[in-house]
């Protein structure tokens, strides 16, 4: 049977909910249980792949192919566990499976509604999940802030579950925030207060309070809190700003948040291993090397638009003990300077970022043609190495107006085409190539190299490809596609030898890095990165998050 824990959200929104779920999956698998993360979503989108990453940040991948919010991504990092389908309820999902089954007759005779069928539908998602998992810990994590008027059902829902699970199987963990204001920066807990009262009115009392501050709190903060919210004192945990993400399990685990949830869940354990983790955050604070790398995209004012793509770069600085900082250059700005020279100085390496839409894209190109020229160390993603196809095709093959027929709908030559199951699909939710597929490297390329393997699978998450009508030509003009789908059909990984480091992806290897197994592209273009440019840093050297 498996233990439920609900974190919710109050006061405001981006206090870290996700990352204190994500710590508190970290601490439980730490002890030896199996941990199965879900995010509750209230919003009516069936999924996040519609969405604008300005707006939502990142569309995370899992390998069966669902597009979900970027905190499967930290639970995937954090837990080391794979997401699936079922990590990811929508009141979207929810809506659409409770309207199928009352066309379907499922109901008959029933005036459907809110409660019972729209929170039996979500009880059910998080239970299944469970079976499914068959894992000890169900984490779940509901998005929003408490008051939301759309987060209601998700709230009955879970209280529902503690009285169908009991106390010992259910947890309630409220991350609130502890705000200092006026000139004096006073430790204002009202909001916290009134955001217990509003959990507590629709029947949720919290069991442990995570609480955001700028200063640890004093015991008398603590017991003010603990007085007015009814939470025992014990169980306020105050949460700082830490140097690194990876670092908040083991502050966490230091206030006794881990202690607490095992307690009052009655888990039994008999360990409980920090030292990986541990080794990894020290490496993180204490760089050795310094490198910065820039990253070209059209979404780069909202860092959380390439979540992965930051942290994949923090776990490639993790074995070289590189602290990497990010470069955002918003890919217009290539179009608006007839000196790339000035974007690009002092970086070790650029990352050419995913994509959609045409804006950008002269940009992206011209910065292409910067870093093939200049020996650049280069990774690029999904739609940067349809750049880097459209970039060789124009400059180095001849084929003046080469482009992708993305962007324009009878290029000169279109050398990035729709793929041929793409063609009629008019419907956007969920219709891409997406999820994990199968990858042929070719032996002796740096592809190889860095995977140290000839079969790989990544995850993707696009619509069109290398048109196949230009690939000998492409590669009687020097270009190496050193990654191919088994059947031959789809080029999946180009590079460029007399380079120092060029290779791109149509994946999104970033989905799959992890702070303990930096993902061997990242590693390469940062080993590369700091074999240019390789000033020694002090251990004072800030880290990239
Ligand atoms: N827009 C491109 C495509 O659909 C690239 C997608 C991406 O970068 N994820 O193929």
């Amino acid at each position: 049977m498996a233990k439920f824990i609900f974190v919710t959200g109050g006061v405001v929104s981006s206090i870290g909910k996700g990352i204190t779920a994500s710590s508190i999956g970290r601490m439980l698998r730490n002890r030896g249980f199996t941990v199965a993360p879900v995010k509750l979503d209230p919003y009516i989108n069936v999924d996040a792949g519609t969405m604008n990453p300005y707006q939502h940040g990142e569309v995370f991948v899992t390998d069966d192919g669902t597009e979900t919010d970027l905190d499967l991504g930290h639970y995937e990092r954090f837990m080391d566990v794979s997401c699936s389908q079922g990590s990811s309820i929508t009141a979207g999902k929810v809506y659409q499976r409770v309207i199928e089954a009352e066309r379907k007759g499922d109901y008959l005779g029933a005036t459907v509604q809110v409660i019972p069928h729209i929170t039996n539908a979500i009880k059910a998602g998080i239970e299944d999940l469970a079976a499914k998992e068959e894992a000890d810990v169900v984490l779940a994590e509901i998005g929003g802030t408490v008051g939301d008027i759309e987060s209601l059902p998700f709230l009955e829902a879970i209280r529902q579950m503690r009285q169908a699970h009991g106390r010992d199987n259910t947890l309630f963990v409220h991350v609130t925030l502890v705000p200092s204001v006026g000139p004096w920066g006073e430790v204002k807990t009202k909001p916290t207060q009134h955001s217990v009262m509003s959990l507590r009115q629709i029947g949720i009392a919290p069991d442990i309070l995570v609480c955001r501050c700028e200063t640890p709190l004093t015991p008398d903060q603590k017991a003010k809190i603990s007085h007015f919210c009814d939470v025992e004192e014990d169980r306020v945990i105050e949460s700082l700003n830490a140097e690194t993400i990876y670092e908040v399990p083991l502050l966490y685990e230091r206030l006794g948040l881990g202690e607490q949830v095992a307690t009052c869940l009655k888990l039994e354990f008999e360990r409980n291993d920090t030292e990986e983790w541990a080794a990894l955050v020290d490496r993180i604070k204490v760089p050795q090397h310094r490198a910065e790398i820039a990253v070209v995209g059209k979404y780069t004012s909202n860092g959380d638009a390439y979540k992965s793509i930051a942290e994949a770069l923090v776990h490639a600085g993790i074995p070289h003990g590189a602290s990497i900082s990010i470069r955002w250059i918003e890919s217009d700005l290539f179009e608006a300077t007839t000196d790339p020279a000035s974007l690009l100085e002092g970086v070790g390496g650029v990352i050419i970022a995913p994509g959609f839409g045409e804006r950008g894209v002269e940009g992206k190109v011209r910065a292409v043609r910067y870093i093939r020229e200049q020996g650049i160390p280069f990774l690029g993603i999904c739609l940067g190495l349809q750049m880097a196809v459209i970039e060789f095709a124009q400059n180095v093959c001849g084929l003046e107006g080469a482009n992708s027929t993305e962007f324009e709908p009878s290029p000169a030559y279109p050398v990035v085409d729709v793929m041929p199951d793409q063609v009629g699909v008019t419907r956007k939710g969920a219709t891409m190539r997406l999820g994990t597929y199968p990858c042929n490297v070719t032996a002796g390329t740096l592809g190889h190299r860095l995977y140290g393997q000839t079969r790989i699978e990544e995850r993707h998450r696009h619509r069109y490809e290398v048109n196949n009508d230009f690939r000998e030509l492409l590669i009687d003009k020097g270009l190496v596609v050193s990654g191919v789908s088994p059947d031959y059909r789809l080029v999946e990984m180009i590079e460029l030898p007399n380079h120092p480091f060029f290779i791109a992806t149509q994946a999104h290897p970033e989905f799959k890095s992890r702070p303990n197994r930096p993902h061997p592209l990242f590693r390469g273009l940062v080993e590369a990165a700091i074999a240019r440019k390789l000033p020694d840093v002090s251990a004072a050297a800030s880290p990239a998050n």
